[in-house]
């Protein structure tokens, strides 16, 4: 394992693409800089603390000094209004290296190693969410939609993350935000906005050394097509509703004695057994047309072996070759596409992010800004807790985390710390984790 991270690094790549947003203020009205602002709204998400910067403004008053500086270099703390004024204009792809920095000193430590899967390529899932929803707040960058005389205001994200099979952490990669183009569907929204992803970032990685992860709406000709021309393979969801082609070629394919493989394994699961059934087929028509892609194809079925009972199926199309050695792990690493829902957006929407605060929704880039801020405090979070020893032992210590949160805002608000590594070698300390 490599060196360690610590936040202030993490925190000094974040200062370093804030710096370099240009100034938009004109006049005397610049007492805070954007980096400020920046690192204070950060600050709130990494602290999943909706009052923590007024806990500091008083611990300024009181002591002259706050952890809002020490922890973060927030040199001044703007008002949530302020804060919100000086964000807004700022566009949200100014942040995108953060995550790329990020990543890379993750990876150039050896912390990623455990995020390969099928032919030791990356996987890397992507999907898309709603983050946000209103009858009432809106901007001009509002997604509005009329139903039954009300009209609807929203945002949605793609959000690409690291993701391996066992593996409990997603690591966040930078977010491509879906901005609606009149006329268009929802759909189409998702898939330009997966495709402005690709051609943005395919370059970053070595050629073939990624497995894309994302669901049957992604699984079609253009896009399959887009990845191998940038030299990413797929695994993606194929359900047979939306692939009339490739599955009325397989029923042909059924009538032909061993054209399709079939492997059938049991597996405990410590209450009984269930059975795996795998089937395969090879170059399968993606759809229906003369140029269509060629893809390979494989499905899971698993059933409790005592009562018969269906306890999953799914389908998967891939570029990748299959046969009997590596089924399995094309179908596991195609499952694991399920971890940017369960461990990226559920931890997002329900762990305490209190994603919007109180800094409002803004009427230019702040609402998609403020995800972007958060994302990174999701993904500074995984960082320590991949890379960070001192994080590890706290965090296993405190268990739930809501718990470590808690007495992160109860510590913070009363002491000021030097730095975070103190304030970690504190809980450290005070919980008796240190050998000896
Ligand atoms: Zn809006």
């Amino acid at each position: 394992m490599g060196k360690g991270v610590q936040l202030s690094e993490l925190v000094s790549i974040l200062e370093h693409s804030l710096v370099g947003i240009p100034e938009h203020r004109t006049g005397d009205n610049t007492v805070y800089e954007i980096k400020d602002a920046g690192l204070a709204a950060f600050s709130v998400f990494f602290m999943q603390s909706p009052s923590f910067l007024a806990y500091q403004r008083a611990m300024q008053r009181k002591k002259d000094k706050n952890n809002a500086r020490s922890l973060f270099g927030v040199g001044g703390i703007p008002s949530d209004g302020q804060i919100r004024n000086i964000l807004d204009p700022v566009d949200p792809s100014q942040l995108r290296e953060p995550f790329w920095d990020g990543y890379a000193l993750l990876k150039a430590n050896g912390y990623l190693e455990r995020y390969h899967g099928i032919g030791g390529t990356f996987l890397i899932s992507i999907d898309g969410s709603q983050y946000f929803s209103s009858q009432k707040i809106h901007c001009p960058n509002c997604r509005v939609q009329e139903r039954d005389g009300q009209t609807t205001y929203s945002h949605q994200v793609m959000v690409p993350v690291l993701c391996a099979p066992g593996e409990e952490h997603v690591v966040c990669l930078d977010p491509e935000f879906i901005t609606p183009q009149d006329g268009h569907e929802k759909q189409d929204c998702e898939q330009q906005a997966i495709k402005r992803w690709v051609e943005r970032n395919s370059q970053r990685f070595e050629p073939w050394s990624v497995t894309i992860l994302a669901d049957d709406l992604h699984c079609h000709h253009p896009l399959c097509k887009l990845l191998l021309k940038h030299k990413l393979h797929f695994i993606h969801t194929c359900k047979p509703e939306s692939h009339q082609a490739l599955y009325e070629e397989l029923a042909l394919l059924e009538q032909v004695e061993g054209a399709i493989s079939t492997m059938t394994v049991r597996q405990w699961n410590g209450r009984y057994y269930e059975c795996w059934t795998y089937r395969w087929a090879k170059r399968l028509p993606l759809r229906k047309t003369a140029d269509t892609l060629w893809v390979n194809w494989c499905e899971l079925t698993i059933v409790n072996e005592a009562t018969g009972k269906q306890l999953f199926h799914s389908g998967w199309a891939t570029d990748h070759e299959i046969d009997a050695r590596c089924v399995a792990e094309i179908a596991v690493d195609g499952r694991s596409r399920w971890k940017v829902e369960n461990e990226g957006f559920n931890v997002l929407k329900n762990r305490g992010y209190n994603f919007e605060h109180n800094f409002g929704h803004g009427q230019e880039h702040l609402s998609a800004l403020l995800l972007t801020l958060l994302l990174l405090a999701f993904l500074f979070h995984t960082a320590l807790d991949l890379a960070c020893l001192v994080y590890q032992k706290v965090r296993q210590e405190l268990g739930p985390r809501r718990t470590f949160f808690n007495d992160l805002r109860a510590l913070t608000r009363y002491i000021c710390f030097n730095d975070w590594q103190q304030l970690l070698w504190f809980m450290y300390q005070q919980l008796d984790l240190a050998p000896g």
